[in-house]
C-alpha cells in the first residue's frame, strides 16, 4: 500500500517507465495470464480512440477560426505541407538506400516462411483514396474514423464560420472553442491512466510473440535496417530539421514529448497519440493552440516518417527476396506511390499493410510475398509509429517558430 502510494506521487513518465519494464517481465513469466491485464490496454485504447474523431473536428475548426485569414491559412498550410513532404521524402529515401545497401532481401528462404493466412487485407485502388477525401456523409465519415474526410470538413467548416456575419460566428466559434477545451480536459484525465494501458498492451505484445528467437534469425538483417531508418530518420534528419530551419532544441523538445512517444510506442497507433501529442507540444514546449491544432491532427492522418521508411523498404526487400532487381526508374515509382499512398492512411496499428498492397500492385509483385514480414510487422509498427508522431510535434515547433512564436525549446 505504501509502495503503491509513493508510486503515485512519482512524475508520470516515471510511472510510465516502471509499468513498462514490469509489463515487459508480466508478459515473459505470467505469458498465460495476460488476459487479466490486457483489459486496461484495451480500455485505454478505446479511451483514446473515443476522443480522437470530436477532437479533430473541433482543434481543427476552432485553429482556423483562430488563424484568420486566407492568406495567414495559405501560408501555414504551405509551410506544414512542406514540411510533411519534404520530411517523407526524406525518410522514403533513407528507407531504400539502407536496403539497397544492406540488401536483407538477398538469397532469403521464401519458402521457410509461414503464411499467416488469418489476416485479409483489402486492396483499394490510390484513385480511391483521393475521391474519399470528399465525404459524401460526413456522419458516416465520423462514424468510420475516415480521417481524411473529417479534417476536409472541419477545413471547409472553419473557412466558413470566419465568413459568417458577426453573431453567428461568435456562436460558432466559442461553441467549437469550448468543445476543444472539452476534449482537452478529457484528455488529460486519459494521460492519467496511461500507466496502467501501457502495462496492459505492452504486456499483451510481448507474450503473444511467438519463436523469438526464429523471427529473428530469419528476419533480423530487414528489422536491424528498417530500425536503422527509423533511428537516423528520428535522430539526425528530423533533429537536423528542427535546429536548422525551426532554429530549436530539438532534443529538449524531444523530452517535453516523451510520453506522448511512449503512448505512439505502446499502441501503434498515432491516431491514439494525436491527444497527449498536441498536449505535450502546447503545454511543454510551447507551440499556441493556433499552430498544433492545424499541424498535428492533419500530421496524424498524412505524415507518417516511419511508416514511409516501412514501406519503402519492405517493397524492396520483398522484391530483393524474389529475386528481382530494381532499378531506379521503378524505385522512383515507389517513391511516388509510397507518398501518395501514405496520405489516406488512417494511424492505425498494421495500417501499413494497405500501403504496401497498393505498391506491391503498382509494381506487379506477388501480394502473397506480404507473408514474409508479418511475423515482425507488429514490433515495427511501434518503432514507426513513434517516428511518425514525432515527426508531426517537429513538424508544429518548426511552423511555430517560423511564424515567430517563443518557445520553450
Ligand atoms: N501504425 C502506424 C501509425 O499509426 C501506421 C502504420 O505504419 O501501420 O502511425
Amino acid at each position: 500500500m505504501k509502495l503503491l502510494k509513493s508510486l503515485t506521487k512519482l512524475k508520470l513518465h516515471w510511472q510510465i517507465l516502471i509499468a513498462f519494464i514490469l509489463a515487459i517481465l508480466f508478459g515473459i513469466f505470467f505469458k498465460d495470464h495476460v488476459i487479466y491485464v490486457s483489459w486496461m490496454g484495451d480500455i485505454f485504447l478505446r479511451l483514446l480512440r473515443m476522443i480522437v474523431i470530436p477532437l479533430i473536428l473541433s482543434s481543427i475548426i476552432s485553429g482556423l477560426v483562430n488563424i484568420g485569414s486566407g492568406g495567414n491559412l495559405g501560408r501555414l498550410g504551405l509551410k506544414t505541407f512542406g514540411f510533411y513532404l519534404t520530411t517523407s521524402t526524406f525518410a522514403i529515401i533513407v528507407g531504400l538506400l539502407l536496403v539497397n545497401i544492406i540488401k536483407p532481401g538477398v538469397g532469403m528462404d521464401i519458402t521457410s516462411v509461414a503464411v499467416d493466412e488469418s489476416i485479409v487485407i483489402e486492396r483499394p485502388e490510390i484513385s480511391d483514396v483521393f475521391l474519399n477525401i470528399v465525404p459524401d456523409n460526413i456522419f458516416h465519415a465520423m462514424a468510420t474514423n475516415d480521417f481524411l474526410a473529417v479534417i476536409f470538413f472541419a477545413i471547409l467548416a472553419g473557412i466558413f464560420i470566419s465568413k459568417l456575419d458577426k453573431k453567428n460566428n461568435l456562436v460558432l466559434s466559442h461553441f467549437f472553442k469550448a468543445f476543444f477545451e472539452l476534449f482537452m480536459k478529457i484528455t488529460m484525465f486519459v494521460i492519467k491512466l496511461a500507466p496502467f494501458g501501457i502495462f496492459g498492451l505492452i504486456a499483451k505484445v510481448v507474450a503473444e510473440q511467438k519463436d523469438f528467437v526464429n523471427m529473428v534469425s530469419s528476419l533480423g538483417l530487414f528489422m536491424l535496417t528498417v530500425l536503422l531508418g527509423i533511428l537516423i530518420h528520428s535522430l539526425i534528419t528530423l533533429p537536423l530539421i528542427t535546429r536548422y530551419i525551426g532554429k530549436a532544441k530539438p532534443f529538449r523538445h524531444l523530452s517535453n514529448v516523451k510520453t506522448t512517444l511512449i503512448t505512439a510506442f505502446s499502441t501503434a497507433s498515432s491516431a491514439a497519440s494525436l491527444p497527449l501529442n498536441m498536449k505535450e507540444t502546447h503545454e511543454n514546449s510551447g507551440v499556441s493552440h493556433k499552430i498544433t491544432n492545424f499541424t498535428i491532427p492533419i500530421g496524424t492522418t498524412i505524415n507518417m516518417d516511419g511508416t514511409a521508411i516501412y514501406i519503402s523498404a519492405v517493397v524492396l526487400f520483398i522484391a530483393q527476396a524474389q529475386g528481382e532487381v530494381m532499378g531506379m526508374q521503378e524505385q522512383i515509382l515507389i517513391l511516388i506511390t509510397a507518398l501518395l499512398s501514405s496520405i489516406g492512411t488512417a494511424g492505425i496499428p498494421m495500417a501499413s499493410l494497405v500501403i504496401i498492397t497498393i505498391i506491391l500492385q503498382v509494381l506487379g509483385l506477388p501480394l502473397e510475398l506480404m507473408a514474409l514480414i508479418l511475423p515482425v510487422d507488429r514490433i515495427l509498427d511501434m518503432f514507426r509509429t513513434t517516428a511518425n508522431v514525432w515527426g508531426d510535434s517537429c513538424c508544429a515547433v518548426v511552423v511555430a517558430k517560423s511564424e515567430g512564436e517563443k518557445l520553450n525549446v
